[in-house]
């Protein structure tokens, strides 16, 4: 007699939400992309006890009409894509279809929502991928999401949980980067009641850094902005005589997604050399606008890791955008680059 047997949704679902999410900072960043992917312009994330039993994002986006909020929280369910084709163009921050469905199958999920052409919203609830509830309900254009007692139904993944400090810690990191990357939207963080952090989403890249890492970063970063063909880098980078002590605030972003690189960091560095001491590290906030279809993203769901299909063009692009901002840098600070 056979033994294969196909796995039911709910125990799919558990496995792949394994991938997804492995603690609050990676629901508030799937959450927070969801809205940013929606068109919101303010985004408010409130957490308590590090995420664990709370996490409320509220967004202006677009929203998600009655007949599609079941839907939004099966797995491989996408408004983003629909071919294969598609793949090679993702403009999006989503695009698999997974992370409503991880997260339901591991919480117990809140979501009001209204989208422009309904007059009246939608209430949803579903707890451990089990739908309880669908209603009208009134609400603004946009949605809120709230998220309850995570792992509550797989109590071994909450032993890898940490502090409640540290979980809120990791959420706050997730939303400083994203934060920074779209200066054009307003972002609160509201932890345990307290307002941690407030973007003015004014579109200007240094009023976001400055509101994220505070007044004593910003003033020692200058501005750059380089294009090469197709493809361009901007930003902000450590003026030479504000090098610092560590790589720690080295951000990179492909299409303002937050990536780590190897290639970014080593042609930063690069074109650093000989105008910082040894020792000393460049800070940068940098977002390369690069064709889509010549980066992977699809390497890992956490989406941290890209792959690039020319690996020079990259580090040139790097290189050469940051040698150009610093060789414009006035007389002093060239001063600075030569001692
Ligand atoms: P993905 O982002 O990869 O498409 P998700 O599971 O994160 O997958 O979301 C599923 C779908 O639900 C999205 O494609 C989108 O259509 C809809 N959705 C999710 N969150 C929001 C939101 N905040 N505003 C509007 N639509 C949303
Ligand atoms: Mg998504």
């Amino acid at each position: 007699m056979g033994i294969i047997n196909q796995l039911d949704r709910h125990v799919a679902e558990l496995i792949a939400a394994g991938e997804v999410v492995e603690r609050p900072a990676s629901i508030v960043k799937e959450v927070v992309e969801n809205a940013i992917d929606a068109g919101a312009t303010a985004i408010t994330v409130e957490i308590k006890n590090g995420g664990m039993t709370f996490i409320r994002v509220t967004d202006n986006g677009s929203g998600i009409c009655r007949d599609d909020v079941k839907i939004a929280f099966l797995s491989h369910a996408t408004s983003k894509i629909r071919t294969e084709e598609d793949l090679d163009g993702i403009m999006t921050m989503g695009f698999r279809g997974e992370a409503l469905a991880s997260i339901a199958a591991v919480s117990k999920v809140e979501l009001l929502t209204r989208c422009e052409e309904e007059l009246e919203g939608t209430r949803f609830v579903i707890e451990g991928s089990a739908e309880q509830e669908i209603s009208p309900a009134g609400c603004p254009k946009g949605t809120t999401i709230i998220v309850r007692d995570l792992f509550y139904n797989t109590p071994a993944r909450l032993k890898f949980i940490k502090k409640d400090t540290s979980e809120a810690n990791a959420v706050a990191g997730v939303l400083d980067k994203i934060a920074v990357s779209y200066p054009e939207v307003s972002f609160k963080f509201i932890r345990d009641g307290v307002l941690k952090l407030n973007t003015p989403g004014d579109c200007d890249l240094l009023s976001a850094v400055y509101a994220v890492y505070g007044k004593n970063f910003a003033k020692g970063l200058t501005k750059l902005q380089y294009n090469s063909g197709l493809i361009s880098i901007h930003g902000l980078i450590t003026k030479p005589e504000y090098s610092r002590a560590n790589r720690s605030m080295q951000n990179f972003f492909i299409n303002k997604r937050f990536v780590k690189s190897r290639t970014c960091a080593a042609a930063l560095e690069e074109a650093y050399k000989g105008a910082i001491m040894i020792g000393k590290f460049p800070a940068c906030i940098l977002n390369l606008t690069i064709e889509p279809h010549t980066v992977d993203v699809n390497v890992h769901p956490a989406k941290i890791e890209v792959r690039f299909e020319n690996e020079k063009t990259i580090f040139d692009l790097v290189y050469f955008g940051v040698k150009n901002a610093l060789s414009t840098l006035k007389a002093p600070e060239m001063a600075a680059l030569h001692k």
